[in-house]
């Protein structure tokens, strides 16, 4: 599942492929349940005419800034895929939404098992979407401070916590895995006994694993692939994540596999302590 990484990276790569050109059209929605607001025929009328004016980020949702203060947002949830194609390129039947610009591109937004979900949102829309999710972990606002009041007097495990996004912004799956393994902390640790070092520890930890997959552009464990079709290489740098049966690369010992939240949770038994 596209995680901050994956989702920086589409509305980067989005960005000079759409910022300044008008939707001119809805070519094909044919998946109405993937517009979670408005409905489907509000949807289609509302964005036509629209200018994009900024794609960015927020959480795990990429953003278009449109005109007259709506915004497009749209999550990738599990296999969702947001491409600009050429006028000539056919889309294959799991595009579910095509919009034209009005330089001749067509964004695609291809979700094979159709959990992607599109919002376009007026301003207060858009400030309960913020308001739903914790702050951003690359933000300069967040500090190992910020990090230790969140953590502080919780008796939920770490992992549970690092990936909710009320809590905490962007962190799925595979970098709660990466981020604890560097930090040496046990997944099943209760929140509130991560303090002190360990705190600072962990945000260093965060902060280096999100920035190192934006720098391979994400990671591709399934079909995920930037605006221009590109796929990740962050997968290649993984040091804990699927690694279920191999050596610890700090310590040597098996890497351990355990189930946390309906997620795998890989750790290595030895170097991850309990605080
Ligand atoms: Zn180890």
């Amino acid at each position: 599942m596209p995680e901050l990484p994956e989702v920086e990276i589409a509305a980067r790569s989005l960005a000079p492929q759409v910022e300044g050109r008008v939707v001119v059209a809805v070519e094909r929605l044919d998946w109405e349940r993937m517009v979670e607001t408005p409905d489907a025929a509000s949807f289609r009328l509302l964005i036509v005419g629209r200018q994009i004016q900024c794609a960015h980020r927020r959480a795990k949702w990429v953003l278009l800034d449109l005109d007259d203060a709506w915004t497009l947002a749209i999550h990738l949830r599990m296999s969702g895929n947001l491409t600009v194609q050429r006028p000539e390129v056919e889309a294959r039947h799991h595009v579910h939404l095509i919009l034209q610009l009005s330089d001749g591109g067509r964004i695609f937004f291809d979700d094979e098992r159709k959990f992607g979900r599109v919002r376009l949102l007026d301003r207060s829309g858009l400030a309960h979407l913020d308001a739903c999710h914790g702050p951003e972990p690359l933000d300069a606002r967040f500090t190992p401070e910020v990090l230790a009041g969140i953590l502080a007097g919780r008796q939920t495990k770490i992992k549970s916590l690092l990936l909710d996004q009320h809590r905490i912004a962007g962190l799925g799956n595979i970098y709660v895995n990466e981020s604890l393994w560097h930090a040496r902390l046990h997944p099943s640790l209760p929140a509130g006994r991560v303090a002190g070092q360990s705190v600072v520890d962990l945000h260093a930890a965060m902060r280096q694993v999100l920035e190192q997959a934006i720098a391979h552009e994400g990671s591709s464990l399934r079909n995920y692939r930037n605006g221009y079709g590109r796929r990740g290489q962050n997968q290649e740098h993984f040091l804990v994540y699927d690694r279920a049966g191999q050596p610890c690369l700090r310590c040597g010992c098996p890497i351990e596999r355990l189930v946390i939240a309906q997620r795998s949770s890989f750790y290595c038994p030895a170097c991850q302590i309990w605080g």
